[in-house]
């Protein structure tokens, strides 16, 4: 059967850069054809029938035109517009975070189902006004599960013990987790890891984020496994996210002020 040339598809815009005097190429996820860049044609022209619909934060429903280089978009409409997820610069600032991960963490038109319900769903939480760095972490432990790699917090990744408490640990990413006190200082990046954190990465592997957003947290216990995931991502996707810079800045200005 041949490929149809029209077609329909869910998406949200992960990126985008400006293309000649009024397009845009779009950096796309969808449910069942995973990531793809599509062109948006005429899109920054005043007059254009698409030019408001395709926006990141929002869940698109998109008619597609097969092109040579780039898909087309033909037409386009929001279906889920997370517009209180701009209300607040932190929450604007994760979210191109858990764009930017999600951009780097699928393979151009490899399926990627589950992480488009994930970061479907971090939009609605942070739109719902669930405090941002809970969703980041929720969406980075998610992110590495959906990816097969998801950190190992209960055992020590060298010699399979179970963790006691009493002990202590230090987080390798490129081990897979946490290790024991027992080995060696692996030759690989590492920081140690204390017993509080352990138990919130133990938290965020084994609750739903709607528990977890109600619990109490010394704010360096939260920095502390926000390290630890950050480490861990970088690992995963060999660098440091571009956005990491921007989102920072907003929130040491958001903690001053
Ligand atoms: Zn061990």
């Amino acid at each position: 059967m041949p490929v149809p040339r029209v077609y329909h598809t869910t998406a949200i815009v992960l990126s985008r850069f400006e293309l000649g005097e009024a397009d845009r190429v779009l950096t796309l996820l969808t449910p069942h054809d995973g990531k793809f860049k599509a062109i948006a044609k005429g899109v920054r022209r005043p007059k254009s029938r698409i030019g408001g619909a395709v926006e990141p934060f929002a869940e698109l429903h998109l008619v597609m035109a097969r092109g040579r280089t780039f898909d087309v978009i033909t037409s386009a409409a929001v279906g889920e517009a997370w517009l209180h997820l701009r209300d607040r610069l932190e929450s604007t600032a994760t979210a191109w975070y858990l764009a930017e991960l999600a951009e780097r963490a699928v393979e151009e038109r490899a399926a990627a189902y589950p992480v488009y319900v994930l970061l479907r769903r971090a939009y609605q939480l942070l739109d719902d006004g669930m405090a941002p760095d809970r969703v980041a972490r929720w969406y980075e432990f998610g992110l590495a599960d959906a990816l097969g790699m998801r950190p190992e917090v209960e055992r020590c990744v060298e010699c399979d013990r179970v963790l006691e408490p009493s002990e202590g640990y230090r987080w390798v990413p490129a081990l897979g987790g946490v290790l024991c006190d027992d080995h060696l200082t692996p030759p690989a990046e590492q920081a140690p890891l204390s017993l509080a954190a352990l138990k919130l990465l133990r938290a965020y592997r084994r609750m739903d984020i709607e528990a977890i957003a109600g619990l109490r947290l010394p704010r360096g216990v939260e920095l502390e496994t926000e390290d630890a995931l950050r480490r861990f991502m970088r690992h995963m996707l060999e660098r440091e996210p571009r956005s990491l810079v921007f989102l920072d800045e907003v929130r040491s200005t958001a903690r001053v002020s």
